[in-house]
Order: C-alpha cells, then sequence, then structure tokens
C-alpha cells in the first residue's frame, strides 16, 4: 500500500478502534487481534503475480516483458482493476492501485474486490501486432487466475477497448465454452462493451464537483453557514463564483471532464487551461473545448503544440509550459494525468481551493495534510473516479444477463449510484472538517470489517 493510503488506512482503522459503537461485539483483547488482523490484511495483497512475457518482434528479436498482475482483496467480490501500459510501472505501484481498487468499490458498493493489472512498456514504441501479441500473451500467463469469477481486468493508462477486445478474444480461445464476456470490461460496444464506459469516469469526476457545488450546497445552505468548518467555508465562497476550470491530461477522463464543464447549465463555469504530456493551453475567457476535441481526435490525442497548429485548428489559446497548469490562476484544478503531481516542492503554489482527483493518487501524503490544512477541498480518487469501475460492473451485469441498457440509462444508473456515495460521505466531511479522502476511507473500511467479521476472517 502507498505511504498515503496506509497511513489514511492505519488512521481510520485507529478511529474505528475507538468506536466502541462500531463491531459492539468485539471488546478487550478480542478486539485488539481482530484490528491488528484487519491491519496486515488491507495492508497486504492476497497474491502478486508476476511473469516475463515473451514476445517475437517484428524485426525478429525476441523480448521479455515484465508484467503484473496484483490481486488485493476479494471478500467483497471478484477482484476487479485495469491493467496498466506504461514504462514507469512497477510491481509496489500495481499493489499500490490494487488496494486502492478494494477500498474504491467498497466505498461505492460495487460487488468487486481489488486488483491491477500492470506491463512496462511504452506501448508507443510498438507496432500494432506486436501490442496484440503482448496483449495475447499476458492472458496466456495469467489465464488462470483471471475470469469473470475470479478477477476481472479493464482498461488503464496505455490500454483502451481494442486491447480488452484482443484479450477477451484470448481468454474465449483459452477457455471454450466458457463464459467469456465478463473476463474483461471496456470491450468496444459491438463486443459486449457498455454504452458510455468510455466517458463514465470523466462524467463521475465532473459530477462529484456539479453536486458538492450545486445539489448538496443548494440543499443545505443555511446548514453548511451555521459551520464552524474550514471545508464548507471554501464551498461556500465558491457556490455563486464564476469557476475557473483547470485540467491537467486531456485523454479519456481530463477531455470528458471539460466537455461537461463546457455544456453544464448548474455551474457558472469555464474551462481556462487544458494540458497534456507536452503543454498547456490557457484562455482567461474559456478554451473552445469542443475544437481542442476534435484537434486531439484528429492528432493522436495530443494538443496543439504551437502557434501555427493553433491557429489552423482556429483555437485562440497561450502556450505555455506543462507543468504551468498546476500553478495556473484557477479555482477548481482537476487532476487526470498521472500519480506524484502535486507534491512537496510545488504544493505551496498552488492556487486553487478545489482540486479533483480524476486520476488516482495525484496528491502525495505530504501535499494532501498541507492542502487540507489550507482549508483546499480535495474530492479523492476513491470518491470522483469510480465512475470507471461502476459502468464497467454494469458492463458485466450486461455480459450476464445479455440486456443491454441505452447510454442514457447507463449515466442515469451511474449517477445515482455516486449521489447515494456523496449522500452518505458529504454530510460528514461538512459536519465533522475532516479531510474527504479520510472520510471515504472510513466508510470502506467498515464496510470491509464489518464483513471479515462476519464471514469469521478475523482472529
Ligand atoms: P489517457 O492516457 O487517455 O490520458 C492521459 C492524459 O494525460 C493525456 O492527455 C496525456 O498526454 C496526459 N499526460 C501524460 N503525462 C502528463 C504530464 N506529465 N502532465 C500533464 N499531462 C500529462 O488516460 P485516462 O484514461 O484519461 O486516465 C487518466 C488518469 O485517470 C490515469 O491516472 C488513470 O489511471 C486515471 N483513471 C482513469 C480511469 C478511466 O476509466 N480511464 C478510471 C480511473 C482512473
Amino acid at each position: 500500500m502507498g505511504n498515503n493510503t496506509a497511513s489514511i488506512v492505519e488512521q481510520s482503522l485507529t478511529a474505528l478502534l475507538d468506536d466502541s459503537s462500531f463491531l459492539p461485539e468485539l471488546s478487550g483483547e478480542a478486539r485488539e487481534k481482530a484490528f491488528t488482523s484487519l491491519t496486515s490484511i488491507l495492508s497486504t495483497p492476497n497474491h502478486i503475480h508476476k511473469s516475463f512475457l515473451r514476445v517475437s518482434l517484428e524485426n525478429g528479436e525476441v523480448v521479455r516483458i515484465p508484467a503484473f498482475r496484483v490481486q488485493h482483496n476479494n471478500i467483497i467480490g471478484p477482484y476487479k482493476g485495469g491493467i496498466r501500459f506504461h514504462q514507469s510501472v512497477d510491481e509496489e505501484e500495481v499493489s499500490n492501485l490494487a488496494a486502492l481498487m478494494t477500498l474504491k468499490n467498497a466505498l461505492h458498493e460495487v460487488p468487486f474486490g481489488g486488483g491491477k493489472g500492470g506491463v512496462i512498456i511504452d506501448p508507443r514504441e510498438f507496432k500494432i501486432k506486436e501490442l496484440n501479441l503482448i496483449c495475447k500473451k499476458y492472458v496466456q500467463y495469467f489465464s488462470e487466475i483471471i475470469g469473470p469469477e475470479k478477477d476481472i481486468p479493464a482498461p488503464d493508462v496505455g490500454t483502451g477497448e481494442r486491447e480488452m477486445d484482443w484479450m477477451m478474444g484470448e481468454y474465449k480461445s483459452i477457455h471454450p465454452g466458457m463464459k467469456y464476456r465478463g473476463s474483461f470490461t471496456g470491450k468496444s460496444v459491438v463486443n459486449g462493451g457498455s454504452l458510455g464506459r468510455r466517458q463514465a469516469t470523466g462524467k463521475g469526476v465532473y459530477f462529484s464537483l456539479r453536486y458538492m457545488l450545486d445539489d448538496f450546497i443548494q440543499e443545505q445552505n443555511k446548514w453548511l453557514s451555521e459551520r464552524n468548518n474550514i471545508f464548507a467555508k471554501t464551498a461556500l465562497d465558491h457556490k455563486d463564483k464564476s469557476l475557473r476550470i483547470a485540467i491537467q491530461g486531456f485523454g479519456n477522463v481530463g477531455s470528458v471532464v471539460a466537455m461537461e464543464a463546457d455544456k453544464c447549465n448548474f455551474l457558472n463555469n469555464k474551462v481556462v487551461a487544458v494540458s497534456d504530456r507536452n503543454v498547456t493551453l490557457y484562455n482567461s475567457d474559456g478554451l473552445d473545448i469542443t475544437e481542442l476535441i476534435k484537434y486531439t481526435q484528429a492528432n493522436d490525442g495530443d494538443l496543439p503544440i504551437d502557434k501555427e497548429r493553433l491557429q489552423s485548428a482556429n483555437i485562440k489559446a497561450t502556450i505555455c509550459d506543462r507543468e504551468d497548469l498546476l500553478t495556473i490562476d484557477a479555482d477548481v484544478l482537476v487532476l487526470a494525468a498521472l500519480g506524484g503531481q502535486i507534491h512537496q516542492e510545488n504544493m505551496k503554489e498552488i492556487k486553487a481551493k478545489i482540486i479533483v482527483e480524476g486520476a488516482n493518487a495525484p496528491i502525495t501524503g505530504d501535499a494532501d495534510k498541507y492542502l487540507s490544512e489550507q482549508g483546499t477541498i480535495i474530492i479523492p480518487d476513491i470518491l470522483a473516479n469510480a465512475g470507471g469501475v461502476i459502468v464497467s460492473y454494469f458492463e458485466w451485469l450486461q455480459g450476464r444477463e445479455t440486456q443491454f441498457y441505452t447510454e442514457d440509462q447507463v449515466y442515469n444508473k451511474l449517477y445515482d449510484r455516486m449521489q447515494q456515495t456523496f449522500e452518505t460521505v458529504y454530510p460528514q466531511f461538512f459536519g465533522d472538517a475532516f479531510p474527504l479522502r479520510q472520510n471515504c476511507y472510513i466508510h470502506s473500511v467498515m464496510k470491509l470489517s464489518t464483513i471479515l467479521f462476519k464471514q469469521g476472517k478475523l482472529y
């Protein structure tokens, strides 16, 4: 487990240990013992599977590529989590992400456990046929430990529906006659994927912000204004403001957040800055998101990097350095690129008072603590970016029933489920002035602990 996740889980367990109304059946020495066992269960994965995929490249070279599947916990249901193709993948990162999935699914009442996969490659350096082979090999090497009732992978950084289609195809060949649709989620619609899956995470990320600043505040305005709570003050300060939004990352998640913000009638907001792996684009009057999405779709996912490209796409923006996005003068910062983006070195320069985590673990523990102490509202990954796994669950269900939902049904079900979680955590967050991340973790840990206890696993 990553430092931040581990320490928050530990704090959550300490708070629950001291709360005698939680699991009152456990007291004295038995309680101490059960909590020690909980700490070890939650802080270590059940299994770490590692293989070297032997792949023959088109130039005749044969390479051995390190690949992982970490299965953190399956007390709530089959392991579930994406497969990341990235050069910086390592066992520790995959394990941390698997733990986060266990907690995320528990928080949103998704009946899955937590898993994660990783392959150490830069997919841009491989030919399509080679990538296809890497995907097939991944399934071959891990074929016995994955499956619709065991462990269900999905896309992550560097993978998408193309890879999930290939992998499901390979799973089907290896296990003829078995139900295969639920073996992978995030597939193309024609292959049993769910409508709306690609947009689900970004939609959920934006919804977490919109719900807090619109629905929740409207309902709880009086209650909130009576609270002596730094986070309630931040939220109320932003309620009627014209919000300037900056978004780091303009891929699946970031571009959908930008589009949602652009067409939202509930919040008075505009997207003033977006960034990707190359640049930041800034326009204080608001960027033309529709044109930027068209541009990235036609240019391998990248934003325009110079004046000529901006001009020919008819987009008005100033080009800044990639890292400038984080410290730009904005009210809301959406982090939708990679982990560890706000850290000790840049945390004091962050101006936005509301940060939404579209990416997993984009803020380090030190920075998280510092910003929370300043009253910055951080809507954490575990809460904000669960749209992908929630719709993956719908995809798995649709595959089992072979009945498919319309796109609107998918989004409505997604919002209903996220709203249920927000209604559980937002009142407590604004009531107790506890960072939201910790609130969420306490809920997840409570759920996991209760199930583990009831299944007789705490001894
Ligand atoms: P993606 O690959 O589609 O997009 C990533 C974007 O980040 C690209 O625009 C890329 O250029 C940009 N980027 C890369 N390095 C950057 C840097 N140093 N600074 C600024 N931008 C940079 O990925 P995605 O699916 O949009 O996922 C984004 C993040 O959200 C990842 O961390 C992923 O784990 C997380 N996430 C995604 C999903 C999902 O369903 N897609 C679900 C949960 C969490």
